[in-house]
C-alpha cells in the first residue's frame, strides 16, 4: 500500500492524504488568510474520496475534485450528516472567497459532490466502487469528535493489508456527542493518528464549565459584554447547551444556528437532540440588524469565526476592544498564523485590515473536541497491542516528538512523515 501525505504534517490544517495514487483520505484546507491548500491541487485525480468529518481542514477542498467533469469526478464516502454539512461550509468558502479574492471551486463543483456522494453509516463494511474492481473494502466508526465524523478503517484485498486513520477523535465526554469507542475499532497494520493535543492533557470538564460560567458571571455583573467566539460546527452548539443548563441565555450569532438547524434533521448522530433542542429555543439569535441591540445591554454572544479568521465576531471585536468590564472567552485551540493566536500572543487582532489593541479581558478555555496525551498515547498502545506495526502521525505541531515517544518508549515503528512524503507499506 503506497501512503502519500499531500498535508497536514507537522501542521493543523489541510489534511489530505492519497493511497495508491487514487484513494483519497480528506481533502482539506488550512483556514489562514489567503487559505493554504494540499500540495499538488489541480494534479491529483483520485477515483474515491473518504471524507472523516466536515471540518473545513478536512472536507474544505472536496468539491474542487469535482472540475474535471462529470465522467472523471470521484466517488465520495461520508455520514450524510457530513455531506450536508460539507456542502454548508464548501458554499460559505464560496461568498469567503469572493470577499478575500480566492476562487477554488463553484456552486456547479457542490452539485457535483452531492451527485458523487455515497452515504456510509457507522460500523458497516462496504466495498470502495469505482476505484477497485471491489478490492478495498471501507469501514467508518465514530470518531466521537463532531456529529457525523468518523474514524476511517480501509482494507486492501489484494495486499491483504489495512490501514486505521482516526481523523479528528474524541473519547472524553461531551454534552453534544457520543464518545469514540476504541473496544470497537477493527485492527489495522497501519495506523495514521491525529496529534492535536499531544503532550497536553485537557482539564476535567466539569471544572472548565465551572470556571467558564463563574467568568461569564461576573462579566455581566460588571456591566460587561462576555465574546465566545467558537467554530459554527460542533463548538457553537456545545457551548449553547453548557451555557442553556446553567441558565444562561446567550445571544447567538453567525453560521453556528444554520448548523443546528442542519443537526436537527440528524438525530441519530447526537447524543440528545431534545436537550440540544431544548437549549437553541432559549437562545436569542442574532443578524446583522440586531447586533446594536445585543451589545447594548450585559450579554454573552456566542459568534464565529471561532479563530478570529472573520465572522460577525471581528464587529463586536472592534466595539468592546477598549472596554475593560468585556471578555473575550476563545473556546479552543487556536492554529499559529490565525488571528486567535494573534490575540494570545500579542494583544491585538485585525480586523479590515486594521490592527486593533485588544484591552477587555482575554481568556482561553479548552473546550477542546479532540483526544488529550494520555488518550492518544493509549490509542497508538492499544493498536499496536493488536498488531498495527507502522504509526504515522499528523495533524498536529508535534508529530515529531510523538513519534520520538512510540519509538524511544515502546520501540514501535512510527514516523512522522513531511508534506509531500511517500512511504510504501508491504
Ligand atoms: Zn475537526
Amino acid at each position: 500500500m503506497k501512503i502519500k501525505f499531500l498535508g497536514s504534517c507537522n501542521e493543523v490544517g489541510r489534511s489530505a492524504i492519497l493511497v495508491d495514487g487514487k484513494i483519497l483520505l480528506d481533502y482539506g484546507l488550512r483556514p489562514s488568510d489567503p487559505p493554504e491548500i494540499p500540495l499538488g491541487s489541480g494534479t491529483i485525480f483520485p477515483k474515491s474520496v473518504i471524507v472523516s468529518h466536515a471540518h473545513l481542514d478536512h472536507s474544505g477542498m472536496v468539491p474542487s475534485l469535482m472540475s474535471a467533469g462529470r465522467d472523471m469526478a470521484p466517488d465520495v464516502y461520508m455520514t450524510p450528516i457530513t455531506s450536508a454539512l460539507t456542502q454548508l461550509l464548501g458554499r460559505d468558502t464560496i461568498k469567503v472567497g469572493k470577499d478575500q479574492g480566492f476562487v477554488f471551486f463553484g456552486e456547479e463543483d457542490i452539485r457535483e459532490m452531492d451527485a458523487h456522494t455515497h452515504a456510509v453509516t457507522y460500523g458497516n463494511r462496504i466495498p470502495l466502487d469505482g476505484s477497485s474492481n471491489g478490492d478495498y473494502e471501507l469501514e467508518l466508526c465514530n470518531a466521537g469528535h463532531i456529529p457525523g465524523s468518523s474514524a476511517v478503517y480501509l482494507r486492501k484485498e489484494s495486499e491483504n493489508i489495512s490501514l486505521f486513520y482516526t481523523g479528528d477523535i474524541k473519547m472524553d465526554v461531551s454534552r453534544l456527542m457520543e464518545s469514540a469507542s476504541p473496544d470497537e475499532f477493527p485492527a489495522a497494520d497501519i495506523l495514521l493518528i491525529e496529534s492535536t493535543y499531544y503532550d497536553r492533557e485537557h482539564r476535567n470538564r466539569k471544572e472548565l464549565e465551572r470556571e467558564f460560567i463563574d467568568s461569564i458571571t461576573e462579566t455581566l455583573d460588571s456591566g460587561g459584554n462576555a465574546i465566545v467566539p467558537c467554530f459554527a460546527v460542533g463548538r457553537t452548539q456545545e457551548l449553547v447547551m453548557i451555557l442553556h443548563s446553567y441558565g444562561l441565555v446567550p445571544y447567538v450569532d453567525g453560521m453556528g444556528l444554520s448548523v443546528f438547524r442542519l443537526f436537527k434533521n440528524h438525530p441519530s448522530f447526537l447524543k440528545d437532540a431534545k436537550a440540544l433542542n431544548d437549549a437553541f429555543s432559549d437562545a436569542q439569535f442574532v443578524n446583522s440588524k440586531r447586533r446594536k441591540k445585543a451589545l447594548s445591554e450585559p450579554s454573552v454572544i456566542v459568534t464565529t469565526a471561532g479563530m478570529l479568521s472573520g465572522g460577525p465576531v471581528l464587529y463586536y471585536l472592534k466595539k468592546i476592544h477598549e472596554d475593560p468590564r468585556s471578555k473575550v472567552l476563545l473556546t479552543g485551540y487556536q492554529i499559529e498564523g490565525t488571528n486567535g493566536r494573534r490575540l494570545v500572543e500579542e494583544g491585538c487582532v485585525e480586523t479590515n485590515g486594521e490592527i486593533v489593541k485588544v484591552n477587555a479581558g482575554v481568556e482561553q478555555y479548552d473546550f477542546s473536541a479532540h483526544a488529550g496525551d494520555s488518550e492518544l498515547k493509549e490509542l497508538v498502545s492499544r493498536f499496536c497491542r493488536n498488531g498495527t506495526e507502522v504509526v504515522f502521525m499528523v495533524h498536529g505541531e508535534h508529530t515529531e516528538e510523538f513519534a520520538a515517544w512510540a519509538r524511544e518508549n515502546h520501540g514501535y515503528n512510527a514516523i512522522a512523515p513531511k508534506n509531500g512524503e511517500e512511504f510504501v507499506i508491504e
